[in-house]
């Protein structure tokens, strides 16, 4: 049937209808609310590039907790700064570091709000990789000559993974309740799986950001977690922009080694992945609106260039409408309440 038996707009007359035939919707549910954890006591600062955003000190991060869960948001996953970093990620994986408070103080405070742990030692190495790094200097006799202060580093996949999954066990005791490695290292959900089961912990699922892309769009939580590489940068492990069907490759990677989510980041530029990894696989689905596509959105809106709340729920919804079932979001806080 064609014009004028057929008129859309029938069914946009008013918003009662539209939402009759609205075939999207969020809720909070969906939502999971980044924290950033950082030492001291009262803590609450700003973070630069991400206004709304802020590192908090133990004791703030459990009152931020408890404003989330009672706004219907059923989950954070977190973030550490430590107060040290160094060269084997130790503030990563020992009992007493700032994440493992943080997550056995919410969990006494707020006992139902799901917990993720972020799983990489980025944030904890003093080089700011997601890996352990092997320094070696040129050889005299390399094909290409470089200037003589010249050394190249390699990030060690291998020997990262005992770390990750040291970090996973010593998360998972502290009380998290779903570990989410975002390194890209290869076989690190294999090994993260190994250790927790070794450890008693088989029934703690794993979240795996199974398609990380190397994107500018991270710039801001660089800021948030200190963590920018002070060499170098990511591009030998995340993965290159540009590719959609190796994207297949690493989910499919890391479903075969026990992944029990799934997770695509960035989110807006790469909703393609994310739908096209909701058609070829069965897991939930979740994906990461990153630092840089809430930092766009939160500057365009302080200049009045467009209006913040229709953006921030028409971003939101455009993840949902792709395929994800979860998104980590820095707006979780102000669109649930939107929602609520
Ligand atoms: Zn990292």
């Amino acid at each position: 049937m064609a014009f004028p038996i057929t008129r859309l707009r029938r069914l946009r007359r008013n918003e009662r209808l539209r939402s009759l035939v609205r075939e999207t919707r969020l809720t909070p549910e969906a939502f999971v609310y980044p924290l950033f954890v950082c030492p001291g006591e009262g803590i609450r600062k700003e973070v630069r590039s991400m206004p709304g955003v802020f590192n908090l000190s133990v004791d703030e991060a459990v009152k931020e907790a408890r404003e989330t869960h009672s706004l219907g948001v059923p989950a954070i996953i977190l973030f550490g700064l430590p107060a040290k970093k160094d060269e084997v990620a130790t503030g990563a994986w020992s009992e007493d570091g700032i994440v493992q408070q943080a997550v056995r103080a919410i969990k006494r405070e707020v006992p139902n709000l799901i917990l993720i742990g972020d799983v990489c030692l980025c944030e904890y190495m003093s080089h700011g990789h997601c890996g352990i790094v092997r320094v070696t200097p040129q050889s005299l006799g390399a094909a290409v000559a470089a200037p003589p202060a010249t050394v190249s580093y390699e990030i060690v996949n291998d020997a990262t993974l005992e770390l990750l999954a040291r970090t996973s066990v010593s998360l998972a005791r502290a009380g998290i309740d779903i570990i989410a490695p975002s390194d890209m290292m290869d076989g690190r959900v294999a090994a993260i799986r190994n250790g927790l089961d070794e450890a008693g912990l088989s029934d703690t699922p794993i979240l795996s950001y199974a398609a990380k892309f190397a994107s500018a769009f991270y710039g801001p939580f660089r800021d948030a977690a200190d963590s920018a590489p002070q060499f170098g940068d990511r591009r030998s492990y995340q993965m290159d922009g540009a590719n959609l069907r190796e994207a297949m490759r690493e989910i499919a990677a890391d479903v075969e080694e026990g992944a029990d989510m799934i997770m695509v980041k960035p989110a807006m530029p790469y909703l393609d992945v994310i739908a096209a990894a909701r058609e070829r696989f069965d897991l939930p689905l979740a994906a990461y609106q990153v630092s840089g596509e809430y930092a766009m959105i939160q500057a365009a809106a302080a200049n009045d260039w467009i209006d913040r709340e229709r953006v921030m729920m028409e971003s939101l919804i455009s993840i949902r409408r792709a395929g994800a079932s979860l998104i980590l979001t820095y707006f979780a806080k102000d669109a649930a309440r939107l929602l609520n």
